[in-house]
């Protein structure tokens, strides 16, 4: 009989997590299937592979608040800390009615591979709450945000794991978490979470930095197709922090944007929407629906939308395979996380269009999250143009060398992103070696 101790003990792979039960199109599968991708070119790292399709730690808290009219609910959080070898956990933290353990732990195991793919010394972490916070007037969101914080105050810290700005959340929530874990450890503790206003140990820059990443990283995409930014059509799905942010700065280097799609409705013009215009109204209206200066058009329609440039800066799965044979892009850039299905990535692959993909595109946000971490402990405050100059240099850095990957692997854009991350995190792993 096999001694079932042995290291060489006939064991099949064990990938599968009693605890989920995904559907076809969850981010989880996504995120697996892309390191199954990736695998067959790490060498002997490969052995290590499995440590990548499992998340280290995952804490599930009940979060029970006192409504304004006296009543009691109780919200459904999530921290997932999917691998910490190359240093704490970093990652944002989501409010979403959609909220799920497999989709936090997706998003989870995406900022490990964004972060080494970008070289930030960061483990990968996220967070969420099921919830719509439309719905919760200004005090029912804090005493939410108070009461998770707390309840996550175990597992974070300025060492350990240090959340940030996602879906639904902002420099605002960022204040009552990063006061509500000072409260409870008794110091104040800047460094627990960025994203943070800029009294309270913020950074200049962060609030466009994702944004700002889309743009820099897309125009270097651009023009190493050779083609010129200036009179590009470009359509774009989300128009909050990151897609707004990537319209104003495509915008003013001369593209239009001819679509743009947010929950509330899609708005096209073939001439250019007047972006300013469409910020003050979403600001006004809560979405772009009823926006005047553009026509309206079905939801679907959108990916059909005459573009040269495809922006999708909202929720995960959305390019299916068959909006990827729809589209008229040339190149899609990945501001949202995880929004591109691996089946849709093959359509896109094989119709020659270039995706740069979210690990890199949009990891503008989590560069200045860095900074902001390194001058609270520092105690020493940038300025912005310090802030955008170190930023671009490390997007453009991080790009040329997955670039330089993908061109001698004769890979996607999106694997070689995983083969620079995934080496990164399984040689860090190699080296600590296994405790005990
Ligand atoms: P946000 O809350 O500011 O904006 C989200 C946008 O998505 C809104 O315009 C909303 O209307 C739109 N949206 C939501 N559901 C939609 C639907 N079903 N169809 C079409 N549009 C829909 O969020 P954000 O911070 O801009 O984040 C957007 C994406 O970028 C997310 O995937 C997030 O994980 C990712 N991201 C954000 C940051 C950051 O720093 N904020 C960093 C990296 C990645």
């Amino acid at each position: 009989m096999a001694n079932p101790f042995s290291a060489t003990a006939d064991r099949a792979p064990v990938c599968s997590l009693s605890y989920l039960h995904p559907q076809p199109d969850s981010p989880w599968l996504t995120y697996l299937a892309q390191v199954d991708r990736v695998l067959p070119h790490l060498g002997p790292l490969a052995r290590w592979g499995e440590t990548l399709k499992r998340p280290k730690r995952a804490l599930i808290v009940d979060v029970p608040i006192e409504m304004d009219d006296g009543s009691v609910q109780h919200f459904e959080g999530y921290r997932v800390q999917h691998n910490l070898s190359r240093g704490p956990g970093k990652g944002g933290v989501r409010y979403h009615p959609g909220v799920t353990l497999e989709e936090v732990m997706a998003l989870a195991a995406w900022m490990t591979i964004k972060n080494a793919a970008v070289g930030l010394p960061y483990g990968g972490a996220k967070g969420g709450i099921r919830v719509e916070p439309s719905r919760l007037s200004r005090k029912e969101l804090e005493r939410l945000t108070r009461r998770y914080t707390s309840e996550i105050g175990i597992i974070i810290g300025p060492q350990q794991d240090i959340p940030a700005p996602d879906v639904n959340t902002n420099a605002q929530i960022m204040a009552w978490m990063m006061d509500t874990y000072s409260m409870n450890i008794g110091a104040t503790a800047t460094g627990v979470v960025t994203g943070k206003p800029i009294p309270l140990g913020g950074s200049l820059g962060r609030v466009k930095a994702t944004g700002r990443g889309v743009f820099v990283t897309g125009s270097e995409a651009l023009r190493r197709m050779g083609l010129d930014v200036k009179g590009l059509r470009i359509a774009i799905q989300g128009f909050g922090n990151v897609g707004g942010t990537a319209a104003e700065l495509f915008a003013q280097a001369g593209a239009r944007i001819v679509a743009v799609q947010d929950h509330t409705g899609t708005v096209v013009h073939e001439g250019g929407l007047d972006v300013a215009a469409l910020a003050r109204h979403v600001a006004a209206h809560g979405g772009v629906g009823g926006f005047d200066g553009g026509q309206a058009i079905g939801a679907e329609d959108f990916w059909a939308v005459g573009c040269d440039v495809l922006i999708p800066a909202a929720l995960e799965g959305q390019i299916t395979a068959e909006r990827a044979e729809k589209t008229t892009a040339r190149l899609v850039l990945e501001g949202a996380n995880g929004p591109t299905l691996p089946a849709a990535d093959d359509v896109l692959a094989s119709r020659g269009i270039l995706v740069v993909p979210d690990v890199i595109c949009n990891a503008g946000g989590v560069t200045v999250s860095y900074f902001e971490w390194v001058q609270d402990f520092s105690s020493f405050f940038w300025d912005e143009d310090d802030v955008n100059m170190r930023l671009d240099k490390i997007l453009g850095n991080a790009l040329a060398r997955i670039w330089d990957t993908a061109d001698r692997l004769h890979i996607t854009l999106r694997t070689a992103a995983f083969v620079v991350a995934c080496e990164r995190v399984l040689q860090a792993r190699e080296e600590r070696g296994l405790y005990p």
